[in-house]
């Protein structure tokens, strides 16, 4: 029962971690061009992985 409720807490330290990261890097930068596709963007600080889906633009 021990084992189990700390495995709980830990879970929830993580959450409130991700929420509260004010790391500059953690979310991509807006201005930078990507090219069409899917892009992983990795927060330095905390981990956290997004997928950038760039959808492709015909000119
Ligand atoms: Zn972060």
């Amino acid at each position: 029962m021990i084992k189990e409720e700390n495995m709980f807490n830990k879970k929830e330290d993580q959450k409130e971690y991700k929420k509260t990261c004010m790391s500059p890097t953690h979310n991509p930068p807006t201005h930078i061009y990507l090219t069409p596709g899917e892009h992983e963007w990795i927060c330095e600080a905390c981990g956290t992985v997004q997928i950038i889906v760039v959808p492709c633009v015909m000119y």
